[in-house]
């Protein structure tokens, strides 16, 4: 028979870290919550007959957001043989909160106590001999990460698992809570399952919705409990649920005092100080400015002339381009085949696949920002900001992950309890430019506008300015209204970004690109290249005049005039960005037959992109294609999220709209100021402004009245 062992604990206690340690396994190990809303089991590499699962990260067992019922299901209906509940070492008072509830649970518990690495380091002393004593269950100090005390903490966990023996809680709540736990316990009497009596009474206690509609009480026993509830409460003078917390805490207080040493009582950590410049009131939003600027300055712009050139020009543009030629006019192939593998195969594919230097150098700077610690403090640092405009920080989540790809970030919404707030998440993560944006900013960036040093970071803000300006407007119409979310996150303190930890984030994401490049890229590819070639009556055409692809195109192209760019080729490039949004470039590549030559300096396709598009316009193609509706992955992720169809086909909308009329104002101001626009569409332009700024600056009414109140 298997034993199931879950790993329960609060986000960022290194429950995946030690999950991928037991099962081997590779699970992406992130520095937010979020990560981890599914829970995943694997098996544990020494006994595959043991099951571990790692369980969302949560703060307490109450019935609030998606991680804690999930975790709670899982523990309550599943019954694991143990749980290992995994603890912050250096964060013992906010972690233990959940070890107290955990232990109600008659489940067998055994204590990690994770980072010591970290603790031992900065000269705490935990004593865990009382700790575990004063607890009544066994704890074992490791470090996840370093990879100590695991062999001793499997061999603790497999031993109670196997004995079968539940953790007692040594716990007892204040005189008059007991007295009401008691009569609850009477009251309840065979409604209870045996032995979980105890979670269940304190669960009643604090009127658990889940709880009390689970057990589906009749109307009477809940007056009846009511009573008990009540009486405690005017007896305490605080509501049932402050009770239970207040009294956790206060327990908890006083076992750390005996059991925990700091070495200085009021010195700050290495940590502490460099928070103390980062999270800083002033400094906070220029810092984090500067960084990402670098960021995609130097992934972007610097990888791009050191090492997209040479894979652009010299590997797929002589070597490979060259040598398949050779191979192909030695073989005697046909033109058409040639014509496609060049053409259409290469020249896809190919385009696609020289981004792929920029693409890890920015996937490497985002592992390492986040894996040391600095994505977490910027998520607090925007949500104490954006706080004030009404949106959440929970938003901001997922919206860092969706600078690596979109269909995860618009996953991390799911931690977002408040509907409308999730709601409006999903529908703005993917206007940051995730890695498969990245090669058509690199190519309008240097082709259209002069390789300036702004295109490429200001993609990223513009993306943020958009979540931020959409957050504002929606959250003043009905269907967003509401208070944002609270947002409580650990903060791990900084470390050292792992060499491993880095390559794998990164090879997480930037594998996915390629897989996308050899499957989906090259479909399209192929299929461009043949609807290009060749006529409705199937006859070779060319320079593209006359083929199937420009009769589709040229049918909606016009729709893109106002944006400047309604011609055929990029009507066809964003309608196939649908897809995948690397297929842009791609489709470039192929329509202006650049046989993978795309961001070299001074060569024909560049030259060919300026004939057609003014810098304007360029930009105007560049912010629509961030902007609107993102890939399929991400649109099916959305349909997803929403569980509606109507919520989805809204977002999309949205977005598209959104998108448009940003690009709009883009080409018609960006005409107008270089002396080429008019005046029509300057004027329509200052309109949608204005109705943009009047959107946003409006006096929520509902706000007024609650302060008036
Ligand atoms: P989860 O949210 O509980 O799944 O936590 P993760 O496993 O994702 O870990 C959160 C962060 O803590 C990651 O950046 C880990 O690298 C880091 N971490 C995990 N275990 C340790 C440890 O023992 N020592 C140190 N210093 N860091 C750790
Ligand atoms: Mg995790």
């Amino acid at each position: 028979m298997s034993i199931k062992i879950a790993l329960a604990g609060n986000p960022n206690s290194g429950k995946t870290t030690l999950f991928n340690l037991l099962t081997g396994s590779n699970q992406y190990v992130g520095n937010w919550p979020g990560v981890t809303v599914e829970k995943k089991e694997g098996k544990f590499k020494s006994d595959k007959d043991i099951i571990i699962t790692d369980l969302p990260g949560i703060y307490s067992l109450s019935p609030y957001t998606l991680e804690e019922v999930v975790t709670r299901n899982y523990l309550i209906d599943e019954k694991p043989n143990a749980i290992i509940n995994i603890i912050d070492g250096t964060n013992l008072e906010r972690n233990l909160y959940l070890t107290t509830q955990l232990i109600e649970l008659s489940i067998p518990v055994i204590i990690a106590i994770n980072m010591m690495d970290v603790v031992r380091k900065s000269g705490d002393i935990i004593n865990t001999e009382e700790l575990s004593r004063k607890l009544g269950c066994k704890i074992i100090e490791i470090s996840a990460m370093k990879g100590t005390g695991i062999t001793e903490l499997t061999d603790e966990a497999i031993k109670l698992a196997k004995s079968g023996i539940d953790t007692e809680p040594r716990h007892t709540f204040s005189g008059s809570v007991e007295h009401a736990l008691a009569h609850i316990e009477e009251a309840c009497e065979g409604l209870l399952p045996k032995s979980e009596e105890r979670w269940y009474t304190v669960k009643l206690f604090e009127r658990d919705i889940k709880v009390i509609e689970k057990l589906k009480m009749d109307k009477d026993l809940c007056e009846h409990i009511e009573r008990d509830i009540k009486s405690a409460e005017k007896e305490l003078d605080d509501d049932s649920e402050s009770i239970i917390t207040n009294e956790r805490y206060n327990y908890i207080t006083s076992i750390i005092n005996q059991c925990y040493k700091r070495k200085n009582e009021n010195g700050l950590s290495a940590s502490d100080k460099i928070d103390m410049i980062v999270t800083n009131r002033f400094a906070a939003l220029p810092i984090f400015a500067v960084i990402m600027f670098v960021v995609y300055y130097v992934s972007i712009s610097i990888t791009g002339s050191l090492l997209t050139d040479f894979v652009n020009n010299k590997l797929f543009g002589e070597i490979i381009t060259g040598n398949v030629q050779n191979l192909l006019v030695s073989l005697g192939t046909a033109d058409w085949l040639t014509g496609l593998i060049i053409n259409g195969i290469v020249g896809g594919v190919g385009a696609v696949l020289g981004f792929i230097p920029q693409i890890f150098v920015l996937f490497i700077f985002l592992a390492i920002l986040e894996e040391c610690g600095y994505m977490s403090r910027i998520a607090f640092v925007l949500d104490k900001i954006f706080r004030n405009f009404g949106l959440s920080g929970k938003s901001f989540i997922p919206m860092l992950i969706g600078t690596g790809c979109g269909v995860p970030g618009i996953m991390a919404s799911r931690t977002i309890e408040n509907e409308n707030d999730r709601r409006m998440t999903i529908m703005t993560t993917t206007f940051m430019p995730c890695g498969a944006k990245l090669p058509i900013i690199a190519l309008i960036s240097s082709a259209l506008l002069g390789g300036a040093w702004w295109v490429a970071p200001s993609a990223y803000f513009i993306g943020i300015v958009s979540i931020i300006v959409s957050g504002i407007i929606l959250k003043k119409t009905k269907p967003f209204k509401g208070k944002p979310s609270p947002f409580v996150m650990e903060m791990p303190s900084y470390h050292m970004p792992r060499v491993s930890s880095v390559m794998r984030s990164t090879w997480d994401r930037g594998w996915s690109f390629i897989k996308k490049a050899g499957t989906v890229i090259l479909l399209s590819s192929i299929i461009i290249w043949f609807t290009s070639n060749f006529s409705w009556s199937m006859k070779m055409v060319e320079n593209y005049d006359g083929s199937i692809l420009e009769s589709i195109a040229s049918a909606f192209a016009w729709i893109f005039i106002p944006l400047g760019f309604g011609n055929a080729k990029a009507a066809i490039a964003t309608v196939l960005g649908l897809v995948a949004k690397e297929n842009i470039v791609a489709t470039f590549g192929i329509l202006y037959n650049f046989s993978g030559e795309i961001s070299s300096s001074g060569t024909n396709i560049w030259s060919q992109l300026q004939a057609d598009y003014t810098a304007a316009a360029g930009l105007s193609f560049l912010v629509f294609n961030l902007l609107c509706a993102p890939c399929f992955a991400a649109m099916s992720a959305i349909r997803t999220e929403m569980k509606s169809r109507k919520w989805t086909a809204f977002a999309l909308t949205y977005q598209t709209v959104f998108a448009y009329l940003v690009s709009f104002c883009i080409y018609q101001i960006g005409s107008f100021a270089t002396g080429v626009g008019n005046v029509i569409g300057i004027t329509i332009s200052v309109v949608i402004i204005l109705v943009f700024v009047y959107l946003l600056f409006r006096k929520d009414k509902d706000k007024i009245a609650q302060l008036a109140r």
